[in-house]
């Protein structure tokens, strides 16, 4: 692998190398692009097949991050770090090594909890460092914020696609009735639609056929129902070239990270069929809102102003992919790349004034 090369293509600022024999530790911070503010990401930690696996995954999340904040419109940039460990040899010592290596970037980088890592993890890592999110719970925690953002992107796609404001008499199909998925069942509920929904959890399946009267379906027939709406709640990757031939559904939206198996390619197939996709990472902002308000002072009328933007956010992205004929997550893509060049042009005026 030709390091700078790689770093280089992604346009990132800066990748840390954090290593100690004692107590040993491997880790990689990879910071995209502050121009909108301190990068910000969660750490995961994982046993990663090889040191280019972890470098691509920190490289590849970090520029999602950055991505992220800019089509939320909040003012950080995009970081990401992975520690290379089994969850077994997860030590306070190792945590607080690695707060150590987060201090040395001064405040650049500002991280939370995500695969492996829990809330009082973060706790251990934050007596090393201040620049750690998601020690309490201020706010009660992100999912139900990002259920509702989910829910709102939701309202946007049909009244872009169906050109209804009213979700009534609807038929979605939920996969992954976790904290946000059950959240987004009672919203939906809530508005009169019809739910499908499936997971790998009986007893999750229960709850909300009690909760919501919804049907349920087996895991792998979730895809190919006659539906108005797909909302992945579980997996990444799972719009590929296996499951979009079997999609029904006019409308994608839900906040499963990573949805598309191949970025261009699936996002390509998903446009040909005439699928609405709401691009992951505009549609499940809600939850970096909710970190960033925490992180400000929580205000919660402020933090759900911000999530009700996702609407208009969406609307605005569906709009440039119509209008240029380029799919919706291109069309995320150039609305957040804009931000972050204004934000630029407006730091380099500041600096030439
Ligand atoms: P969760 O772990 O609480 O729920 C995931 C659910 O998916 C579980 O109930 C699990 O049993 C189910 N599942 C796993 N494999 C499945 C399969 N093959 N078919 C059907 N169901 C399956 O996670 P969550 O917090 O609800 O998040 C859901 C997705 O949204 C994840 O991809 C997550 O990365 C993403 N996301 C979450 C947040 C948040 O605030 N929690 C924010 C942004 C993105």
């Amino acid at each position: 692998m030709n390091l700078f090369e790689t770093v280089g293509q992604m346009g990132h600022e800066q990748v840390l190398f954090c290593h100690g024999k004692d107590p040993d530790i491997k880790a990689i911070i990879a910071i995209h692009d502050t121009s909108l503010g301190p990068a910000m990401g969660a750490t995961r930690l994982l046993p990663y097949v090889s040191d280019e696996a972890a470098l691509k995954d920190a490289l590849r999340l970090s520029r999602g991050m950055t991505y992220k904040a800019a089509c939320a419109n909040i003012p950080v940039g995009g970081g990401k770090a992975v520690i290379i460990a089994h969850p077994d040899n997860k030590t306070d010592d190792l945590l607080r090594a690695y707060g150590r290596f987060v201090e040395t970037l001064n405040g650049r980088f500002i991280t939370g909890q995500d695969m492996n890592l829990t809330p009082q993890d973060i706790r251990k890592i934050g007596k090393e460092t201040a620049h750690v999110v998601g020690v309490e719970e201020k706010s009660g925690g992100p999912a139900p914020v990002t259920a509702l953002g989910v829910f709102l992107g939701i309202k946007a796609a049909v009244e872009f696609r169906l050109h209804s404001q009213s979700l009534d008499g609807l038929k979605v199909a939920v996969q992954g009735l976790g904290n946000v998925g059950k959240n987004l069942c009672q919203h939906l509920h809530e508005h009169g639609v019809k739910l499908f929904v499936t997971d790998i959890s009986q007893e999750k399946i229960e709850e909300v056929k009690r909760l919501y009267g919804a049907t349920a379906v087996e895991p792998d027939d979730i895809y190919s129902l006659d539906v108005d709406i797909f909302s992945p709640c579980a997996l990444g990757g799972i719009l590929n070239s296996e499951t979009i031939p079997r999609i029904q559904a006019p409308i994608i939206a839900g906040p499963a990270n990573n949805q598309l198996g191949q970025e261009e390619i699936h996002g390509q197939m998903l446009a040909a069929k005439g699928i609405l996709y709401c691009p992951d990472y505009v549609i499940n902002a809600g939850g970096l809102i909710n970190v960033y308000n925490e992180m400000i002072g929580y205000n919660e009328e402020k933090a759900f102003k911000q999530v009700h933007n996702i609407y208009n956010t969406l609307l605005e992205i569906f709009e440039i992919s119509e209008k240029e004929e380029i799919t919706t997550n291109e069309a995320a893509k150039r609305l957040a790349e804009k931000r972050i060049m204004n934000a630029r042009n407006l730091k380099f005026m500041a600096i030439a004034s």
